[in-house]
């Protein structure tokens, strides 16, 4: 349509509406609002507008009601209110091309969905405004949290499966020198001290009481401190804590601990080996980085609050101006574990039972995209929980819908049959089958031939049907083994309501394990495919006709395994 046009349809319609009298500023705005595309033609509307508004209020009006009924009658129809935007809120405080934001896993295992959503949301909103995303290993204790070598690389395929783009890449444990360096300026700020009391401190802050250290001058903690990263010190005979105030109503807050030894003769870290032993806590490592990587947005569980609390402290005496920090509920999955803990003790405790870190009946992301969920399913999900506060939960019903309605469109589909029973086929002739990988794109098709006397396999129950289709070949009667053909109209089919059934050809069948997740068990169906499968390869996500949607896991020795994701 001519912007004239859209012009003339706005200004009759706000004519009619206001007893003949059109105004320029009513109809810009209706066209603003109706067709926001149009924003940068702003100028252009608004001197159009003038005129034709001009020319429109000359008319009388029963000739403007005419004219709009008759030639502009699109103008008369109500545009259905917008639905609600759907997205992220805006980041508070935030300037295009200034945000940055990061995510910093523990290398300790591979991540789950609940660690997907603080790095998906890191990443949406640095896109959202132009601006850069840090990815950091936060790997300082190697005797709790031991890193494990190998997720340093897996976290980042799974963020690149993610869709996560990061511009940064860190390692904690090879910046020591800088956590040294800073933790020294915060003890000649005055800000931490060196605690020799050892157990007995606990009990003195837990009465709002400290280590008698405390009060010694800066010189001598550096000096102590300069001890503990040299190996005077043993596990927990000293350790250097950061000041607050030692009667703060939190006591896990009162003069938290910023670095403590851990003997790396016994855990060696996987990166740095021995070493150190003088490590930087979480809370102060963190607080470090943020500021030195120039975090702006600081996107976390709400189970990191009373950290929040603990690295302001490090800001406020280091007089650093700290970021926006954001914190949202945990996001489970229903029925799904994602416990890193949990996981590696079902695998140590059960040899043999799982597939390891990435078995699909694991929460972790690896599990799932094993299973055959798509990395936008779990992002559209996780936008759609958002930065709310409250804890959320999905279900598995969720996922899979929102999974299904990605995956129908592209995933070909293909014929399986479990529990087969052989079905002879009598008929006068061969008969040939032309199928389609998908209706939306039936170019691409297969033909399959079956002549008299060849065996057919259908599922055990459909095999009970007495009168069938089979699908794209004909419609058959069942009887004694046999398949008996009646005619080959789809239209026939339809009018006798006849079962449409997936069926292999038994000379090409290529034998198929479709592996089912229940809980914590694994189901095996057992059964063939038409010879089409071979045209996949592993990881390529199939639909099994009337058996639901899997991945293909392995197809060694011509022996297919496949994943079911869902029905
Ligand atoms: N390494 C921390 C974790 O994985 C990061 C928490 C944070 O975002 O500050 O829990």
């Amino acid at each position: 349509m001519e912007l004239e046009d859209l012009v003339r349809g706005y200004a009759l319609k706000n004519a009619v509406k206001h007893g003949g009298r059109a105004k320029p500023g009513s109809v810009i705005s209706m066209i603003m609002s109706d067709h926001p595309e149009l924003r940068g033609k702003a100028r252009e509307i608004a001197k159009l507008a003038k005129q034709i508004v001009e020319e429109v209020n000359k008319l009388p009006p029963e000739e403007q009601k005419r004219l709009l009924e008759e030639k502009y009658p699109w103008a008369l129809e109500e545009k259905p209110k917008k639905e609600q935007e759907k997205g992220l809120p805006p980041l508070p405080g935030a300037v295009e091309g200034r945000v940055v934001t990061r995510f910093a896993p523990n290398p300790d295992f591979v991540i789950h969905l609940g660690n997907a959503r603080p790095a998906i949301l890191s990443d949406e909103y640095a896109k959202m405004y132009k601006g850069r995303l840090v990815l950091r290993f936060e790997d300082t204790d190697p005797r709790t949290k031991r890193p494990m070598k190998e997720a340093y690389t897996l976290i980042k395929e799974d963020l690149k499966w993610l869709g996560v783009v990061w511009h940064e890449e860190h390692i904690q444990s090879l910046r020591m020198e800088t956590f040294y360096n800073m933790a020294k300026e915060a003890i000649r700020r005055g800000c931490a001290y060196v605690d020799t009391c050892r157990e007995k401190s606990r009990e003195l802050l837990a009465r709002g009481e400290y280590c008698p250290t405390r009060d010694n001058p800066p010189e001598w903690h550096l000096e102590e401190f300069e001890k503990m990263i040299e190996g005077y010190y043993g596990e927990g005979e000293a350790v250097l804590r950061f000041k607050t105030d030692p009667r703060h109503p939190n006591p896990s807050v009162r003069d938290w601990v910023a670095f403590r030894i851990i003997d790396t003769s016994k855990y060696p870290h996987p990166l740095v080996g021995s070493k150190y032993v003088a490590w930087p806590t979480y809370n102060f490592a963190v607080s470090v980085d943020d500021h030195l990587m120039g975090i702006t947005h600081v996107l976390r569980g709400k189970e990191h609050q009373v950290n929040t609390e603990k690295q302001l402290y490090v800001y406020k005496c280091m007089e650093w101006e700290p970021p926006v920090f954001i914190h949202f509920g945990r996001l489970k999955l229903e029925g799904f574990i994602m416990s890193k803990s949990y996981i590696r003790k079902l695998l140590e405790e059960n040899p043999g039972k799982f597939m390891g870190y990435d078995d699909p009946r694991f929460g972790t992301i690896a599990g799932l995209r094993r299973r055959g969920i798509l990395p936008e399913a779990i992002r559209s999900l996780i936008l759609e929980v958002g930065v709310k506060k409250g804890d959320a939960r999905i279900s598995w019903d969720n996922l899979a819908a929102t999974n299904r309605k990605l995956l129908d469109p592209i995933a070909d589909r293909i014929m399986f049959v479990d529990e087969p029973v052989q079905l002879v086929v009598e008929a006068p002739e061969c008969l040939t089958a032309t199928i389609p990988y998908h209706p939306d794109r039936p170019e691409r098709k297969r033909r399959i031939t079956v002549c008299p006397g060849d065996k057919v396999l259908v599922t055990r129950k459909d095999a009970a049907f007495e009168n069938l289709r089979l699908l794209g070949l004909g419609n058959f009667q069942v009887k004694d083994g046999k398949a008996i053909l009646e005619s080959k109209s789809l239209e026939e089919a339809k009018k006798k309501r006849l079962p449409i059934v997936q069926w292999v050809p038994d000379k090409a069948k290529v034998p198929v394990r479709v592996l089912r997740p229940e809980g914590l068990e694994l189901l095996v169906d057992e059964g063939y495919s038409e010879p089409a499968i071979k045209e996949y390869k592993v990881d390529d996500r199939l639909q099994l006709i009337r058996y639901g949607f899997a991945r293909i896991d392995s197809a060694a020795d011509e022996t297919y395994t496949l994943i079911y994701t869902h029905k």
